[in-house]
């Protein structure tokens, strides 16, 4: 889509904010004006505003600015910086129900959902704060009078290209720790919900110097543009697996440090012993927790024996699901090729693949009514009863609001159902058994383990990642991987002859 129609006129246009002030693309004054998409809100798939389509030459102008402060940002002390940064924490927590109300409205999910994407991230800001406690050199000798000491110096500017799903908490993976560290940052958001960080960069403005943290919006060619400037040193990504794994091998061919994180595909066991009612809960609140649309969400279930009742307790619990965003609702998902897709993973698994839907979100009749009603992507939870592990739907990252279930024998074939499994990022177990939690926590191939929780995200200091197609490049991109990411250690080795001859004493 290109520049705003007449009808549209009234909605606002996002602006790129460089140097802490908003610009407007570089094209504009030039021949290809104003080129934007529009963002539409999932709840009724209406257009709220438009973004900007950054080219090379707006990305250029955020690296220059992210460069021109990185001399001085970099000199501060780590303490000076947190004390910055505090400033921001101060300035977002005072914010953080306009964030989420943002959040709710362009991405779709539900106010509590939306409050937790901040405050997710607001804790990772608050991890950096202690950076001047956490970032400490060690000084040795190693041999006479020969000393080694090591500092970390920041590496210059980093940027960020970030997925839909997580607005507010997944930029603030990284920018926390990247500013702390001394480097300055430019953050590609994504375009389908630029509107959140494009109000941090405004709140953002009044408590950081100019250039540190600069937001190009766009899509893959504001992306590509990033990733392949010659000023970026160091990137982040998250996304699909595909657009990691090149992201990833184009940055190492560029000679750039990048960590790009991929899509997952978790696979939950549940043994004979578990508590059925809790397991049941936590499985249906990860695999419907924001429409199904996180990293985290559960995909797969596979129940060890014959457990009717859990499997009877868990559709039971999906479909008393109602659209919404308020408090046990489930909101929309993000647009209609999402909707496409979860469509089409549903009809495959039922017309190609044999499979039993116990719960079909297709026909869901609160969310059929109110996509029907209000023209949004509404589709109710979804339940597989999988009949192989070769199954399109136990592979397919359908990153939507449904379930696959796959029985099992015993323990032994659940475990190699999931260690079959590309994705690394995540896996759970439940069970009362401590033994039992302990065996499978030690033999999953997944990066992010849980015992009795659906959703295992470590928090800080430990970090997040996941590994296989989950994770592409070394690393995780939370906690203390993060301090090493945005970092390299500077080695120093000295000798004073003096010191050794005590000619000083004489
Ligand atoms: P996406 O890959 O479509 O887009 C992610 C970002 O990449 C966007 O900013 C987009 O503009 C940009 N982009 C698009 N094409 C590009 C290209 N060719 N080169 C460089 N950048 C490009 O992902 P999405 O649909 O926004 O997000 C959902 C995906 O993100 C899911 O697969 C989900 O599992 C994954 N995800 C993973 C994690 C994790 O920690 N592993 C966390 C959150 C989301």
């Amino acid at each position: 889509m290109t520049a705003p129609s007449s009808a549209a006129s009234d909605l606002p246009t996002l602006k790129n904010f460089i140097d802490n002030k908003p610009v407007p693309l570089v094209s504009a004054t030039t021949s290809d004006c104003s080129k934007t998409l529009a963002v539409t809100t999932p709840h009724t798939g209406t257009p709220i505003a438009f973004v900007p389509l950054s080219t090379p030459a707006d990305v250029d102008a955020a690296v220059a600015s992210a460069k021109a402060a990185f001399p001085l940002w970099s000199s501060l002390t780590y303490k000076t910086r947190a004390s910055k940064l505090l400033l921001l924490y101060n300035a977002l927590s005072n914010s953080t129900d306009e964030l989420a109300d943002l959040v709710v409205r362009e991405h779709g999910k539900t106010k509590v959902e939306a409050l937790g994407d901040v405050n997710k991230g607001l804790e990772t800001l608050e991890y950096a704060l202690s950076l001047p406690q956490l970032v400490q050199g060690r000084t040795e000798y190693v041999s006479g009078s020969v000393q080694c000491h090591d500092e970390r110096v920041p590496l210059g500017v980093v940027g960020g290209i970030v997925p839909f799903n997580f607005p507010f908490m997944v930029p603030f993976w990284t920018i926390p720790l990247a500013l702390g560290m001394g480097n300055t940052y430019v953050l590609k958001p994504s375009e389908k919900v630029p509107l959140t960080m494009a109000r941090v960069a405004e709140i953002a403005a009044k408590v950081l110097p100019p250039g540190v943290l600069n937001i190009v919006h766009g899509d893959r060619v504001a992306a590509t543009a990033l990733l392949e400037h010659p000023g970026i040193g160091a990137l982040t990504f998250v996304g699909t697996s595909e657009i990691a794994e090149s992201v990833h091998q184009r940055g190492a061919i560029l000679g750039k440090r990048v960590l790009a994180l991929g899509g997952a595909k978790n696979h939950l066991v549940a043994l004979p012993d578990c508590d059925v009612e809790m397991t049941a809960q936590d499985v249906v609140n990860s695999f419907t927790g924001c429409a199904g649309e996180r990293c985290m969400a559960a995909s797969v279930l596979l129940v060890v024996g014959d457990q009717p009742e859990l499997i009877q307790r868990i559709v039971e619990k999906a479909a008393a699901l109602v659209p919404g965003s308020h408090l046990g609702a489930m909101g929309p998902v993000i647009d209609s090729a999402a909707i496409e897709r979860i469509e089409g993973a549903i009809s495959h698994a039922e017309q190609v693949d044999d499979a039993v839907l116990l719960l079909d979100g297709r026909r869901s009749p609160g969310f059929t009514e109110r996509r029907q009603s209000s023209g949004g992507y509404w589709i109710g939870p979804t339940v597989i009863q999988q009949n192989s592990s070769t199954d399109h739907a136990m592979h397919f990252e359908i990153f939507g609001p449904v379930l696959s279930i796959l029985k099992c024998r015993d323990a032994a074939e659940a475990l190699a159902v999931e260690n079959a499994n590309k994705h690394g990022n995540a896996a759970c177990v439940y069970t009362k058994s401590g033994a039992a939690a302990e065996y499978f926590s030690q033999r999953f191939t997944a990066a992010m383990v849980g015992v009795n929780i659906g959703v295992p995200v470590p928090r800080e200091p430990f970090s997040f990642g996941g590994i296989g197609r989950s994770r592409f490049g070394y690393g995780d991109i939370t906690g203390d991987a993060a301090i090493e990411f945005f970092s390299y250690r500077r080695k120093v080795t000295t000798k004073w002859a003096e010191a050794k001859e005590k000619s000083w004493m004489s």
